[in-house]
């Protein structure tokens, strides 16, 4: 309705919805067109539709305004709109900490979700897509559910919300009122294997038992389970096994040269601290690696820099240094060799210097694993020494 003809206007008291719209704000039309119409004569209705037609020309200016302010939407509903009603975040959402960093706020979800979600290793993601950057009142939020959602599980309603600020860059942690957590250990799930089961079993820990001692263990734990139930539990463990051996290497990739080269560049210093992850504690591939995808020999060199400095540290006391190297079958996801390097100190304790991966156990890969290690750690205890930090 753009543009709003006096044609059009003159329809306007046919009881059609623009009369009935304009009737609503007029004063006293409706109980015209109520049931009383058969008692009017003709002179009356002359009369009201002549009144109409001047209410509608006196509603005409107010038309007018309003198109431009509204060019859609009519008949204007005085009636106050769902969505304008503000609905006050106070009341609703309890705090349980606020305006601290985000390790503390790091660390205190860890600590609820292991309180709470006993299994379940963490919160679920929102219900909504969370918007990116901050609002115009300067927080970014994004709510976080309980795992355990959905009809499936037990319908669990708990919610927490983080808010960052924006002018101090705090976090603060709120939890929704009036929504407890409901019973876990409840499952509605027709088929595949309750959730609480499922988290259960493919726990850090529990992933780390073998077969017949897991069996054992949820034997205990949930009571007697089914056939069916220990065939489900193996499967939902075989595939989180295999979901952690792809994040390490592509499944397409593995046993190959291209798989390990990937894992190598994904691991080469340069490449972690641009991805913003490397630190002290860091695993990373040391000096050149040697992969031979004709000869199919490999060596690699890794260590993290603590570890390098063991064995700058060791030789700063009387022993002259000492190394011990031993290699390990059957550790690694690729079926490699595992070398360990390291030293022993003056109260006879091991500390470990770095780590070989190798195809064989010879002259050239003890050596080259060696140097590699060594020449690292000269690099990092020259570096540390120029830029005065400790070693
Ligand atoms: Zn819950």
């Amino acid at each position: 309705m753009s543009d709003l003809g006096l044609d059009e206007l003159g329809d306007l008291d046919d009881g059609g919805q623009y009369a009935a719209g304009w009737m609503h704000e007029g004063a006293g039309f409706e109980e015209d067109d109520d049931g009383e119409e058969g008692e009017e004569d003709e002179g009356e209705e002359q009369a009201r539709d002549e009144a109409v037609a001047v209410v509608n020309e006196a509603h005409l200016d107010d038309l007018v305004e309003e198109e431009d302010e509204e060019s859609e939407d009519l008949p204007v509903v005085s009636r106050q709109r769902k969505t304008g009603r503000t609905q006050s975040a106070q009341g609703q959402w309890d705090p349980i900490i606020e305006n601290v960093s985000l390790e503390a706020l790091t660390e205190k979800m860890q600590t609820i979700a292991r309180v709470e979600l006993s299994s379940a290793l963490e919160w679920g993601s929102g219900i909504r897509k969370p918007t990116m950057g901050f609002n115009s009142k300067g927080v970014a939020r994004r709510e976080l559910r309980c795992p355990f959602r959905g009809p499936a599980n037990c319908n669990c309603p708990a919610l927490l919300r983080v808010t960052e600020h924006e002018e101090d860059g705090s976090w603060t942690l709120e939890r929704k009122r009036g929504a407890p957590h409901a019973d876990h250990t409840q499952s509605n799930k027709k088929r595949g294997l309750p959730k609480h089961i499922a988290c259960n079993v493919t726990s850090p820990t529990k992933m780390k038992l073998p077969a017949a001692k897991l069996k054992q263990v949820v034997r205990e734990k949930f009571g007697a389970v089914s056939t069916d139930t220990l065939k489900q539990i193996t499967s939902v463990r075989r595939r989180k096994k295999m979901k952690e051996q792809d994040q390490i290497v592509p499944r397409d990739q593995r046993s190959t040269h291209g798989g390990l080269q990937l894992w190598v560049d994904a691991h080469s210093r340069q490449a972690l601290e641009s991805k913003g992850t490397f630190g002290p504690h860091t695993a990373y591939v040391c000096g050149e690696p040697r992969l031979d995808s004709e000869t199919g020999l490999i060596t690699i060199a890794y260590s993290t820099e603590n570890l390098l400095l063991n064995g700058y540290r060791q030789g700063q006391f009387g022993l002259p240094s000492i190394l011990q190297v031993d290699c390990t079958h059957r550790l690694v996801l690729e079926g490699h060799l595992c070398m360990l390097f390291g030293t022993v100190d003056v109260a006879q304790h091991f500390h470990a210097i770095g780590y070989g991966l190798c195809s064989s156990e010879d002259e050239y890969t003890h050596s080259h694993v060696f140097r590699c290690l060594k020449k690292e750690m000269e690099r990092l205890v020259a570096e540390r020494g120029a830029a005065g930090a400790s070693i």
